[in-house]
């Protein structure tokens, strides 16, 4: 009897060649995952990923030629203005980068009525299995097609951060044009 007829999980994982291991640890579900730390990654990029990368173009644009519009302003409000500019623009890329909470941990399989089928793993409270990732999210919240993927645990800070830094450089903007 070969190794292969024995078929423990062991066994298969070294089937698998080292490239082979790599390409499935690099595309979980539709999403494709970067920079490893106790092997989750940091960086993930979602399905939707054309729609962030419009929307960063149309925020550096936006947030330039609203600073084109007060060339002739006073130096602070000038400062103001980038700062919440730059602030609107780093909360974005890291609400878009940052891991939103892949489920990896099959944690404990009794709770077979929170089994998700399609990854083969089991679901802590809060955890959905996302259509458009097509894996399960850690405190889902919703599909954002913006971020290009799922706002869950791993970035709803970011996102939170995200709506203020987006609230802040309108409001900022909009009284600077008042002045
Ligand atoms: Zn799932
Ligand atoms: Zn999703």
């Amino acid at each position: 009897m070969n190794d292969f007829e024995n078929g423990s999980i062991e066994d298969e994982n070294i089937l698998l060649s080292q490239g082979e291991v790599k390409k499935l640890k690099r595309k979980k579900g539709n999403q494709y995952c970067f920079w490893f730390k106790n092997d989750e990654p940091l960086i993930t990029i979602g399905p939707h990923w054309p729609f962030p990368l419009f929307l960063i173009v149309i925020l550096i644009f936006g947030t330039y030629y609203i600073g084109f519009i007060f060339y002739k302003s006073e130096i602070l409000f000038r400062i103001v203005q980038s700062c919440s500019g730059l602030f609107l623009i780093l909360s974005f890329i890291i609400t878009a980068l940052q891991n939103q909470g892949i489920n990896y941990q099959s944690i404990n399989a009794t709770f077979l009525d929170n089994w998700c089928q399609i990854c083969q793993m089991n679901k802590l409270k809060g955890t959905i299995h996302c259509k458009d990732c097509n894996i399960c999210i850690r405190g889902y919240d919703h599909h954002c097609i913006w971020i290009g993927k799922c706002v869950g645990e791993g970035n709803q800070f970011a996102f939170n951060v995200f709506i203020l830094a987006f609230l802040v450089f309108f409001v900022i903007n909009y009284v600077l044009l008042l002045i």
